[in-house]
């Protein structure tokens, strides 16, 4: 007979329990946070677009400095299990807000495949729809649907 496995850490730890290493490997690694957003003035809508931080690798979808992100990008927000204020900011899918919900992490999630490609051929990463906000005049062009 065999014998049951044990849960993976994110299924037993909250987010506040997590070692450092656990919590860094709860991205998936999609990058959508790093896309530019727009707010409206009259209704505080917030827009998503594809203009990606100039900092973000869009082939990797990864930070191309994350040590020193916060120096070179003052509006990096530090995502950390203290400072949990940013959940809603962050979308659907991010693995943080899933587990923040007590929801499963899906199986494109690296942690689940084992596979750090796993996130770009499932379409949820930025790779294929990121430009960098270097090339871009005028944000209001790069709105994604919602
Ligand atoms: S949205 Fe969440 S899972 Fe995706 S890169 Fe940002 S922190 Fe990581
Ligand atoms: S500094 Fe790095 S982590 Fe922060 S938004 Fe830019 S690419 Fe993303």
């Amino acid at each position: 007979m065999d014998q049951a496995q044990p849960k993976p850490y994110w299924e037993t730890k909250s987010l506040t329990e997590m070692s450092t290493e656990e919590w860094e490997a709860l991205c998936d690694g999609c990058g959508r946070c790093c896309l530019n957003k727009l707010q409206d003035e009259d209704n505080g809508k917030i827009y998503l677009t594809s203009a990606a931080c100039y900092l973000l690798d869009i082939d990797s979808c990864r930070c191309s400095d994350y040590q020193n992100r916060k120096q070179r990008m003052s509006e990096c927000i530090s995502l950390s299990p203290d400072n949990t204020g940013w959940l809603e900011w962050l979308p659907d899918t991010c693995g943080y807000r899933l587990r923040a919900r007590g929801l499963p992490l899906p199986d494109w999630h690296p942690l689940v495949s084992g596979d750090p490609d796993s996130v770009h051929q499932a379409g949820i990463s930025v790779r294929h729809l990121a430009i960098s906000e270097l090339d871009v005049d005028d944000l209001r062009d790069y709105v994604l649907e919602d």
